[in-house]
C-alpha cells in the first residue's frame, strides 16, 4: 500500500512532509542538526529534503469535493464513524473511531505509516469546509481495541477542546454514531532505521506523536531483533509538560524531579472555561488518565527502555535546560558509533519556540528553522532536533 504514502502535496493543501531520514528512500532526510552540531553530525544531518509546502496557520481550507473513498488515502477523504469519546479531562477525550467500510486495507496503509514513524491525518469539519490534523495513537496493552477491530482499521485520537477552536469544537459536539472524514496518513517525520535514542519533549496533546514515536522505534526494533539484529536496545525518554494536573493524572516520573522555577509557557491555552469536557461523575482525584495507563502500558511493553517524566504548570514544575541535559547524557548501551539520536519536539507554538526556536515560513513553506531556545543554549553534539 506504499501508494499511499507518496511523499507529495495532494489535494487543495500543500502538505509539509516532515522527514528525519530514512535508509531506504532516496532522499536521505534527516533532522535539522543542533546549530552546534560537530562537522561530523552536521554531515549526518545534512539531509533534510523539504519536499513540499504546508498550509498557512492553524489548518487548511478543503476546496476539493472528491468522492470519498473506502481505504484511507491522501487524495480523497474517508468516512469514519465516531465510536466512542472518553474525557482523558476536563478539556481533552480520547475518540475511537471505525472506518464506515471495515477492511483490512486500512490497516495496511497505518501499517506502512507506524514503520516510518511519526504521522498525521486529517479531519475535515464538513459545514466550514477546513480540516485539521491530528495524531492517531499507538496500540498499547492499554488499549480498548480488539484484534478484530484493530484489523478493521480502528483508529484513537487524543484531542483536546479549544475553547474558540472549530474543528476540535465540532468533534467534542459530534453524536455518537457520526460521520466523521479523514485523509491522509501525512507522514511529519521519518524516524531512520539507524535511529536508537529519542528524548521526546512534549506539551499537552504533543504526547500523542511522543507514543507514537516511541511505538515506532520500540516495535521495529522487536522486529529487528527476532529477525537476529544484535544492536543495541532503543531507548526513548519522554519529557510530559502540561498545564493541569488533571491532564496527566497519576502519572508518576522516572527521574526524580528537579524544580525548575519560571513563567508558563502554557498561557497561550487561554480560559478553560468555555470548552470544558464533562468528566464521568465517578472521576476523582486518584484517577488515572487514559493517556498516562498508555504510558504505562509502552513502559511495561518494553522494561526498560521508556522513562516518562511529568511536568506540571500548576505546580510549578516546568521542563528546564537541566532535565533535557539529563536525558541527552551517554548511555554506554546505545553508544555504538552509527546510531542516530534524536530529540523530538512537539506540543503548541509556545513551547516548541522555546525549547526549540520556532517554525519559520518562507515562501509559502513551513521550515523547520534554526534550533533556538533551550536546547541551542545546551550546545548538544551528535543529537539532531526536530520540531513536529
Ligand atoms: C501534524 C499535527 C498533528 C496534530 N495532532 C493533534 C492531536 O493529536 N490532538 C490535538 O488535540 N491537536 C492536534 N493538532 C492540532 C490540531 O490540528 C488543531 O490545530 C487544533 O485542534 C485546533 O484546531 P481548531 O480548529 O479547533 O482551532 P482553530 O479554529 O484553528 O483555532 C485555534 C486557536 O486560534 C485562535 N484563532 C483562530 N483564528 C484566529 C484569528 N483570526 N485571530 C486570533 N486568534 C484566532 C482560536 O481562538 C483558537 O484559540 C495537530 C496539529 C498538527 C499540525
Amino acid at each position: 500500500m506504499n501508494s499511499s504514502l507518496s511523499f507529495r502535496c495532494c489535494g487543495s493543501r500543500n502538505l509539509l512532509r516532515r522527514y528525519v531520514s530514512t535508509t531506504t528512500s532516496t532522499a536521505k532526510p534527516t533532522p535539522s542538526p543542533s546549530s552546534s552540531s560537530s562537522p561530523t553530525s552536521t554531515k549526518r544531518w545534512l539531509g533534510i529534503l523539504f519536499v513540499t509546502a504546508a498550509a498557512a496557520g492553524a489548518g487548511a481550507y478543503i476546496r476539493s469535493s472528491s468522492p470519498s473513498s473506502s481505504t484511507l488515502n491522501q487524495e480523497s477523504f474517508t468516512k469514519y464513524s465516531l465510536v466512542s469519546r472518553e474525557p482523558v479531562s476536563t478539556t481533552s477525550s480520547l475518540f475511537t473511531l471505525r472506518p464506515r467500510y471495515p477492511s483490512g486495507s486500512n490497516y495496511d496503509v497505518y501499517e506502512d505509516a507506524w514503520r516510518i514513524g511519526v504521522w498525521s491525518v486529517m479531519f475535515k469539519q464538513p459545514q466550514l469546509q477546513i480540516g485539521r490534523d491530528y495524531t492517531p495513537l499507538p496500540t498499547t496493552a492499554a488499549t480498548s481495541l480488539s484484534v478484530d477491530e484493530e484489523n478493521d482499521g480502528y483508529l484513537r485520537f487524543f484531542i483536546r477542546k479549544d475553547p474558540f477552536g472549530e474543528v476540535s469544537r465540532y468533534l467534542h459536539n459530534l453524536a455518537i454514531g457520526a460521520d466523521i472524514e479523514m485523509r491522509g496518513p501525512q507522514i511529519e517525520c521519518v524516524i531512520p532505521e539507524e535511529t536508537r535514542e529519542i528524548v521526546f519533549v512534549a506539551g499537552g496533546t504533543g504526547i500523542a506523536p511522543a507514543l507514537q514515536a516511541g511505538y515506532s522505534l520500540l516495535s521495529r526494533e522487536e522486529q529487528q531483533s527476532k529477525d537476529g539484529d544484535a544492536r543495541p536496545r532503543s531507548r526513548i525518554h519522554i519529557l510530559w509538560a502540561n498545564r493541569l494536573k488533571e491532564d496527566s493524572l497519576g502519572g508518576e516520573s522516572d527521574t526524580p524531579k528537579i524544580v525548575t522555577q519560571r513563567s508558563s509557557w502554557f498561557s497561550w491555552f487561554g480560559s478553560k472555561s468555555s470548552a470544558q469536557v464533562t468528566l464521568p461523575s465517578d472521576t476523582h482525584e486518584k484517577t488515572t488518565s487514559l493517556i498516562v495507563k498508555e504510558l504505562e502500558a509502552l513502559k511495561s511493553q518494553y522494561p526498560g527502555q521508556v522513562k516518562v517524566d511529568y511536568y506540571l504548570d500548576e505546580e510549578n514544575r516546568f521542563i528546564g535546560k537541566s532535565d533535557i541535559a539529563d536525558a541527552v547524557q551517554p548511555h554506554s548501551s546505545t553508544e555504538d558509533s552509527g546510531n542516530t539520536k534524536l530529540i523530538l519536539v512537539s506540543g503548541p507554538e509556545g513551547f516548541i519556540s522555546y525549547m526549540a526556536g520556532p517554525k519559520v515560513w518562507a515562501q509559502g513553506q513551513e521550515l523547520q528553522g534554526p534550533v533556538q531556545g533551550v536546547i541551542k543554549e545546551l550546545d548538544l553534539k551528535d543529537w539532531g532536533v526536530w520540531k513536529l
